[in-house]
This record gives C-alpha cells, sequence and structure tokens, in this order.
C-alpha cells in the first residue's frame, strides 16, 4: 500500500531509532540506519514516494550528502530516472560549482558537479532534491540555490522527517516546494 495511514506514519517514525546527545550534548540524533535494516519499513516509505513521485516527469533526482544518497538514489531507480550527488568540498573529483551558507557558528558549503544537469537535452531539467531530514533547513536551501545555479529548476524538496519546532520548513519554502513524509514535534 503506497498511501500513508497514521498507523504508517506512527510504525515509520517507530523504526528510527533516536540517539541521545550525538553527535553532541544536546542533540537527539534520528538514526535511520533502522529503518533501512527493516525491509518492511524501507519499502513502505518507498513505495509511498514512487506513488508521490511517479507522476511528476521528474528529470533528476539529486540526493544531499551523505542520507539523501540512500533515498535519492533508491527513488530515482524505482521511478527510472537519473540521480546526482550534492556534496562537502572536496568529494566530487571532475569540475564543480558551490554555494556556502551560514551555520549557528561559521560557514559550511556544499558541491555539485558543473555537468551535473547535462545528460538530456532540456533548458530547465526538473529536479527533485531529497534528503533524510529538516533542521533548520540551511543545508536543504544551499542546495536549491545550487540545483537552479546549475541551470536546472528545483521542484520541490523531499525529507523523511521534518524536525517542525525549528521551523526550517519554513525557510526551504521560500525557495521550493516542500513535502515531508514524517512530522516530528
Ligand atoms: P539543517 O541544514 O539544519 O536543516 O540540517 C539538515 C542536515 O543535518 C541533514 O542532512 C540531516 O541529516 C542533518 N541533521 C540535522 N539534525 C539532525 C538530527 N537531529 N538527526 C539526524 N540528522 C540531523
Amino acid at each position: 500500500m503506497s498511501h500513508l495511514s497514521d498507523a504508517d506514519k506512527i510504525y515509520l517514525l517507530n523504526s528510527i531509532r533516536e540517539i541521545e546527545d550525538f553527535p553532541k550534548p544536546g542533540i537527539k540524533f534520528k538514526d535511520i540506519t533502522t529503518l533501512l535494516g527493516n525491509a518492511e519499513a524501507f519499502t513502505l516509505l518507498m513505495d509511498h514516494l514512487v506513488e508521490r513521485y511517479s507522476a511528476m516527469d521528474i528529470d533528476y533526482i539529486a540526493g544531499i550528502e551523505s542520507r539523501g544518497f540512500i533515498f535519492g538514489a533508491a527513488l530515482a531507480s524505482r521511478l527510472k530516472t537519473r540521480f546526482v550527488p550534492i556534496r562537502k568540498p572536496g568529494k566530487l573529483p571532475y569540475t564543480t560549482i558551490s554555494e556556502k551558507y551560514s551555520l549557528e557558528y561559521g560557514v559550511d558549503e556544499v558541491c555539485i558537479h558543473i555537468d551535473a544537469f547535462s545528460a538530456i537535452n532540456t533548458s530547465k531539467p526538473k529536479v527533485l532534491l531529497i534528503d533524510d531530514l529538516i533542521a533548520t533547513g540551511g543545508t536543504a536551501t544551499a542546495a536549491v540555490n545550487l540545483i537552479n545555479k546549475a541551470g536546472a529548476e528545483c521542484i520541490e524538496a523531499c525529507f523523511i522527517m521534518n524536525l517542525t519546532f525549528l521551523q526550517g520548513d519554513l525557510y526551504i519554502k521560500k525557495t521550493t516546494s516542500v513535502y515531508s513524509v514524517l512530522e516530528v514535534f
């Protein structure tokens, strides 16, 4: 079944382990490895994403390092479309373009290959961005800007979870449409 009932959402949320004080004190880390290791949960989630996106005519799925690679690549294969990695600086081997963004203290950066969206001859290819989780929304907003800078159009940003109390979804919505499978209060 690909439409998610409230019971399905609770089941998926319960399949994700929470680790207190990782990677630093005060953070409750949402560990999706337990979802990935649960074939029923992973399939339920992916079937739902396939149902949502199969009619949208997506040219590329862009995944944010590193958990966005897992869901993004799996979904791209299921939708018979293309996958593009968005990575931290110094990881991609060919020429890149990048986008900096602010953190609480300091700056971070995301990068993409300059020719990431040149596999097909379309002037503005449609891209779905995917990552596991929205916290402040800074990483995803920078990734949307990067996709647009690379000559494509980010039609939606998709997440497995949204930490609603941080309101990062509102920040991302200034640049693209946002869909989150699970809301964490
Ligand atoms: P942000 O840019 O603040 O929205 O942070 C989003 C990125 O940080 C995503 O790639 C998440 O995987 C990671 N992240 C932030 N907070 C958490 C958390 N509590 N649990 C797991 N991952 C997190």
